[in-house]
């Protein structure tokens, strides 16, 4: 009896404690002269204007190379933007300079100017790290070297400079970035996002959209593709466009987050999860596209479709018995754009037809137009179709070209550094091997002038590869050069070869350090599928030769997804994990090596120590080490996880209250000191766990991030100011819900707590 009185007690006590707000709707502000130009222009259009806004092919489907230039085939580029009046081209014919960019896209838009409606078409192209299907171009880290900076202004510097460089090739609309979260380290496009963290990757993916976007009109400006929306990086299998099985909760609380701040920031295309969630492929899944992108988040630019993924519908889906069925599915559900991106006849006559059987609501065809019009004039492309070079004078200019240096030795990561064995003395002898020493494809990775990479080393000719980085810091007599092994030219990507393990064992011999380069050869989507994360048999051999020589063996990670390396983990004296630091990579890891730069990077993933224990930090204290029926997390290095050449020392961490409401923001400060004798830059990392909660609580989650700079014996104090409402989790109902108790924050070293004293879901 006592019991129960204390329960129903405890009930209304809770009752009184809990506000239930209602979600908002937050609509992205719009321009009334836009969208009554669009409304005009609507009204105007027949069906087949309409519908052929709403297609997007590719660029090979319409002409070839012919002496170096891409040449249109008449016919072809006549029957889709005369006939099919097509909204939109994409993807690259090849390797060009801005120039014939200038000159292709130039041919496209007079083109579309002869049509009765003399709409722009609105050309994109996937700028993963720069934009690198222009030669020339000034190439930055792949998006998770641009996390491990954890700085957010070079991601910003990153965007201006993007967004510039595909002005001067005429393209104003870019697939990039990608904000899918880094949680799986099996599947194959990992190293294309910002890492495993939402908060990490909204604050990456926010400043990247304003550094491209803002102000949307400016010549100097695109429209972002912000990708893929959602939870297309955690598919159950690890490999490429599969399934992923995630509750609705989880997909709020982990992979929502970065599209919720793009939208917040303003982005103005939102491209689609070419996979399934739970057994639905997202491409027709309403609730998502519509109810939460659409309704929800208050998205008013457009949905894109990616590359065939209608058609997926039907051909690998199994959902619909044609096409017709696909498409009906995926534009009722609210895809705005299809990337046909071959057939476009196909998808144009048959989404006709739908409409004309009133399968298709003619109300749906003018919401998806108008929001490409939208979108197109926010552009001012009907004023200004085409940009060129000429205007560009920065263009692959040192200014830019520093501005990459610079990312890439901020994302360096500085992982072991036994007896501070580095940096090495300029006049050291050192061995360079393994088959990522000299090669500017591996230190690009896939997206790089082509999708795959290949031929990296054919059009980066002028940049440094490792090897040759190092032999111009150090002097070319002071290193010696033996591959080991190397990748296979043939066959698929990750097959290696041994060289000749016994010449780099014996050229040891003569050196003080060897620089062993390991990790993965190009790749991306489906042909980057693995199945072992354990790096290659071959590496692993050379590191044990290299190992047992017994010369300090500095392991030079070179890698889109962590490999595995405990095997030889051991008998490593330093680690620098460079993911892929592109052109000027190899620079600024010799400027590390030597002491001339002190590494900064932190790791934005987890690096798991086995195949078997692939947990990120973010998860529950089951799979922790408390748990001796279970958890055992114990990855080879930890999120947020990265050495300086010196120290820091933190203390006094304070917050300025103890107890909260829900609605107040937490004021928190700390001291970081430099206590070494190097200047070096700090990531001030703030972590927050909820002690007890309703729906178990991770064990901790970044909260905020702050990179300070500071000369030896110098200290500064970084605040926080943390809104309570940042720190809900979504319950089983999928509402937000802050809840009444105990909270702790964890600052390096540094640690404290206060309570929060009442529940809200909203
Ligand atoms: C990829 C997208 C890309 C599109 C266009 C697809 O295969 O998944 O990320 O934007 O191709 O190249």
């Amino acid at each position: 009896m006592k019991y129960v009185i204390r329960i129903s007690q405890l009930l209304v006590f809770l009752l009184i404690l809990t506000v239930v707000i209602p979600g908002k709707i937050k609509a992205q502000t719009s321009n009334s002269a836009i969208e009554s130009k669009v409304n005009v222009m609507v009204k105007k259009m027949t069906l087949e204007e309409k519908v052929g806004q709403m297609a997007q092919v590719s660029i090979e489907s319409l002409g070839s190379i012919k002496d170096g230039n891409f040449v249109f085939t008449q016919n072809k580029f006549k029957d889709a933007v005369d006939n099919y009046k097509i909204g939109s081209i994409l993807n690259t014919p090849g390797l060009q300079t801005a120039q014939q960019w200038n000159v292709i896209i130039g041919d496209i838009q007079n083109a579309a100017n002869e049509t009765r409606m003399k709409i722009p078409v609105l050309y994109g192209l996937d700028d993963n790290h720069g934009v690198n299907y222009v030669a020339g171009a000034t190439l930055f880290p792949q998006e998770i070297g641009q996390a491990a900076t954890w700085n957010r202004q070079l991601i910003f510097d990153a965007g201006v400079i993007t967004a510039y460089e595909s002005r001067a090739a005429s393209v104003p609309w870019t697939f990039s970035p990608v904000l899918d979260l880094g949680t799986n380290p099996q599947w194959p496009r990992i190293w294309e996002d910002y890492g495993e963290d939402p908060y990490l990757g909204s604050e990456m993916g926010t400043q990247f959209i304003k550094g491209v976007q803002d102000p949307l009109g400016s010549k100097e400006k695109l429209a972002v593709s912000v990708k893929h929306y959602m939870a297309y990086s955690d598919p159950k299998s690890g490999h490429d466009r599969t399934d992923a099985w995630i509750p609705e909760n989880y997909l709020r609380e982990y992979h929502l987050p970065a599209f919720r701040a793009a939208v917040e920031a303003g982005a103005r295309t939102v491209m689609v999860n070419s996979a399934l969630i739970n057994g639905m492929p997202t491409h027709i899944n309403k609730y998502l596209l519509t109810d939460i992108l659409k309704k929800e988040l208050g998205f008013t630019g457009f949905i894109v479709s990616d590359w065939q993924d209608i058609e997926n519908v039907y051909r690998r889906d199994h959902i619909t018995k044609d096409i017709k069925g696909a498409v009906m599915l995926a534009v009722n559900a609210g895809i705005d754009m299809s990337m046909i991106p071959y057939d476009y006849k196909e998808f144009c006559t048959d989404l006709i037809a739908l409409v004309k059987e009133g399968k298709v609501p003619v109300s749906r065809i003018d919401d998806a137009v108008t929001r490409i019009l939208r979108v197109k004039e926010e552009l001012q492309l009907f004023e200004t179709p085409m940009t060129y070079l000429k205007d560009y004078p920065k263009f692959g200019s040192a200014e830019f070209e520093k501005a990459a240096y610079n990312t890439a030795a901020e994302s360096i990561t500085l992982l072991k550094n036994t007896n501070n064995i580095l940096p090495i003395p300029k006049n050291a002898k050192v061995l360079v091997t393994g088959p990522n020493a000299n090669s500017m494809r591996t230190l690009n990775g896939g997206w790089t002038y082509t999708w795959q990479g290949e031929k990296t080393d054919e059009y980066a000719e002028k940049y440094n590869t490792i090897l040759e980085a190092v032999q111009k810091k150090i002097g070319p007599s002071n290193v010696l050069y033996e591959r080991g092994v190397a990748y296979n030219m043939q066959g698929k990507y990750y097959e290696d070869s041994v060289v000749d393990i016994d010449a780099a064992v014996k050229a040891a011999s003569g050196v003080d350090y060897i620089l062993l380069c390991i990790g993965e050869n190009s790749y991306t989507e489906t042909p980057g599928n693995l199945n072992d994360l354990t790096l290659s048999d071959n590496q692993l051999l050379l590191a044990q030769a290299m190992i047992k020589t017994g010369k300090p063996v500095i392991f030079i990670l070179n890698e889109g997804r962590p490999r595995i390396i405990n095997r030889i983990e051991p008998g490593a004296a330093a680690i620098l994990d460079l993911y892929l630091p592109s052109n000027f990579g190899a620079d600024a890891l010799a400027d590390i090596l030597t002491g001339d730069v002190n590494p900064s990077g932190k790791l934005p993933i987890t690096y798991p120590r086995y195949t078997n224990s692939l947990a990120g930090y973010i998860h529950k204290p089951s799979e922790g080490d408390g748990n001796p029926q279970g958890g055992d997390f114990y990855p080879q290095y930890q999120f947020g996880f990265g050495l300086s050449y010196t120290t820091f020392e933190y203390n006094n961490l304070s917050i300025d209250k103890k107890t909260f409401s829900p609605g107040e923001t937490a004021t928190i400060n700390v001291t970081v000191k430099n206590t070494g004798s190097k200047e070096g830059k700090e990531v001030v990392q703030l972590y927050v766990s909820e002690l007890i909660a309703s729906l178990t609580p991770d064990v901790k989650r970044l909260r905020g991030f702050e990179k300070v700079d500071l000369k030896p014996g110098e200290s500064k104090t970084v605040t926080f100011k943390l809104p309570l409402k940042n720190l809900a989790f979504v319950n089983t109902d999928n509402m937000r819900t802050l809840e009444a108790g105990d909270f702790k924050i964890q600052i390096a070293n540094q640690s404290t707590s206060f309570n929060v004293n009442k529940t809200i879901i909203f």
